[in-house]
């Protein structure tokens, strides 16, 4: 069959970023890996002895070489992805730099075995530190194998660099999973040290992810899908409280090629914002399609970093499209209950979370039940809404579709927390005058503490003077807040922030977020029904109605199938 490889010419050769692809074993792993995907593989099989060291071979029945092909692929420059100046401006495959083998060829072993369908037999080619021992033909079934082994056997320098076993092998899972990722509807199969690793079976992208991910089984990411503008957005990321204590899960795939992109991290990471608890990563899985014109591969060597054409816009682009997924009511968690018996084989036997669409949320609420005819003066849920408080801390109503438990405190919290976020692009929120204005002592500390914070403050609400002497008398506090304990309310604003300025570095921020947690109705304080109406009728006027701001959920949902399941309806 006639070739299709070529040397590339000169001028396109001087274009191409150079440098080294081979770094280690899983560099050996991505591009023998990403040739079989540019070949059309659908069945790709990775086998590794002693961390890719002695060996890494790579398995695919694509589109095979002729004879002639399997001779000058490992020739320097040597491809069949691209050749004139033109082709580098569109990128749409993988490779194109016909570097790679010719790199690995130089350090290592190397054995091939191509065949192109419809053709007798297949040619094996034996290379030695670059140089072709021996060529054969052979019997083999369309489809490449290369096998490289002794990495770095004839660069002692480069193998000491090597780091242990282990990490070795880490890299190279890790380059596995984010090509398997990619391509769900591929079968990939790893083999370490003869033993059956992973066996992926052509499926959806999302089971594909549920098995390469740690934990997360189908549907524990919330998935989203956004158009706009050059590019097409798909992603997976978990709900606040549900990410990693490591950024490992993050992955950013561009048309298909996994990259780092700074700009990429920082819009996910500012969209999460204050939704994440202390020292969470989220783990999300960005898919982005873009026309190659969009963008340039040739920057980097091993390609992964790309460089945009516009990169602010896709950086807004990302930020808005993983804010809104995670302010919409799918974040909210189901109650799964916890069973003793009954039917194990649905409930495990421990609280897990669920995904549910949840948009009827403010608006199905049920016609009262209990509520006596009390007449609330709000709109929306707490209209025609019946509520109980469990324990002095929950809130249960009823919802078209089951139950919701709503955290009282938390609901509270995110209520004064967006008011006051509020009241710094307004000005101020309205404060009630104390009858009696109160004296509070406070330690040093303690007073340039609040020096620091008195601006917020005021504009909070709190109407606050300095009597010298580390002694401050309030006279006027948010309207919004019971009256009656503003001074130990006062100190536990100002311990709350000296613990919150670790983590938060913006000032108003940790203001907001002390006084909210601070002057929030407690867990153990007693409401009636206006109250609770009123709480929930702000609640849900709230931007982010779900979350509290450190991450932790506001409101849980109890399904009425699952109740349904539990007493076998
Ligand atoms: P590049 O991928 O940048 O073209 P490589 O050095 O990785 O450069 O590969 C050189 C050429 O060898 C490729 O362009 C392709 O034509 C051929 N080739 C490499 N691996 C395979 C494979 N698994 N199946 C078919 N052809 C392959
Ligand atoms: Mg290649």
């Amino acid at each position: 069959m006639a070739s299709r490889i070529h040397i590339l010419p000169d001028g396109l050769m001087k274009r191409i970023a150079a440098g080294e692809v081979v770094e280690r074993p899983a560099s050996v792993a991505k591009e023998l890996i990403e040739n079989s995907l540019d070949a059309g593989a659908t069945s790709i099989t990775v086998a590794v002895q002693n961390a890719g060291v002695d060996l890494v071979q790579v398995i695919d029945n694509g589109e095979g070489m002729s004879e002639e092909d399997a001779l000058i692929c490992c020739e320097r420059h040597a491809t069949s992805k691209i050749s004139r100046d033109e082709d580098l401006e569109a990128i749409t495959t993988l490779g194109f730099r016909g570097e790679a083998l010719a790199s690995i060829a130089s350090v290592s072993r190397m054995r091939m075995i191509t065949m192109q369908a419809g053709v007798e037999e297949a040619t094996e080619v034996e290379l030695y530190g670059g140089e072709i021992r021996e060529v054969l033909k052979t019997a083999a079934n369309p489809g490449t194998s290369i096998a490289v082994k002794d990495l770095f056997f004839n660069v002692p320098a480069r193998r000491k660099f090597l780091k242990s076993p282990a990490t070795e092998l880490r890299h190279l899972i890790l380059v596995f999973r984010r090509l398997a990722m990619a391509y769900p509807e591929i079968d990939f199969r790893l083999h370490v040290n003869d033993e059956k690793t992973q066996d992926l079976r052509p499926s959806g992208q999302e089971e594909r992810i549920g098995s390469l991910v740690a934990g997360r089984r189908n549907g524990s990411l919330i998935s989203f899908e956004n158009a706009s503008g050059p590019a097409v957005l798909k992603g997976y990321i978990s709900r606040p409280g549900e990410g990693r204590r490591s950024r490992d899960d993050q992955f950013v795939f561009l048309n298909r090629r996994f990259i780092l992109n700074k700009s990429i991290t920082h819009a996910v990471l500012s969209a999460y914002g204050s939704r994440l608890p202390r020292d969470e990563y989220p783990v999300y899985v960005l898919f982005l399609e873009m026309d190659p014109r969009q963008f340039d591969v040739n920057v980097h060597p091993m390609k992964i970093e790309v460089r945009f054409r516009d990169e602010r816009f896709l950086h807004n682009m990302i930020h808005r499209a993983v804010g809104d997924a995670l302010s919409s009511s799918r974040v909210v968690p189901n109650l799964q209950l916890v069973t003793g018996g009954g039917r194990p084989h649905r409930h495990k036997g421990k609280m897990t979370v669920d995904p549910v669409d949840y948009g009827q949320l403010t608006l199905e609420v049920q016609r009262p039940v209990s509520s006596g005819g009390s007449e609330s003066p709000g709109r929306g849920i707490s209209g025609a809404a019946a509520f109980w408080q469990l324990h002095n801390r929950y809130i249960l109503t009823p919802i078209k579709s089951g139950l919701i438990i709503i955290d009282q405190h938390v609901a509270h919290e995110r209520i004064l927390f967006e008011r006051v976020l509020n009241a710094r692009e307004r000005n101020g929120v309205l404060s009630q005058q104390l009858l009696f204005p109160q004296t509070v002592l406070l330690s040093p500390d303690d007073f340039h503490t609040l020096m620091e914070m008195l601006p917020s403050l005021q504009k909070i609400g709190f109407g606050i003077k300095d009597f010298g002497k580390f002694t401050v008398v309030i006279e006027s506090v948010p309207a919004e807040i019971k009256t009656g304990n503003e001074r130990d309310l006062l100190l536990d604003i100002i311990d709350e922030y000296k613990n919150l300025r670790h983590k938060i570095t913006d000032i108003w921020e940790a203001v907001a977020s002390a006084f909210a947690c601070k002057a929030a109705i407690k867990s153990g304080d007693p409401l009636n029904l206006m109250e609770m109406a009123s709480l929930m009728d702000q609640l849900f006027a709230t931007r982010e109605p779900y979350f509290c701001p450190h991450g932790r959920p506001i409101i849980i949902n109890l399904p009425l199938e699952e109740l349904d399941k539990r007493f076998g309806r």
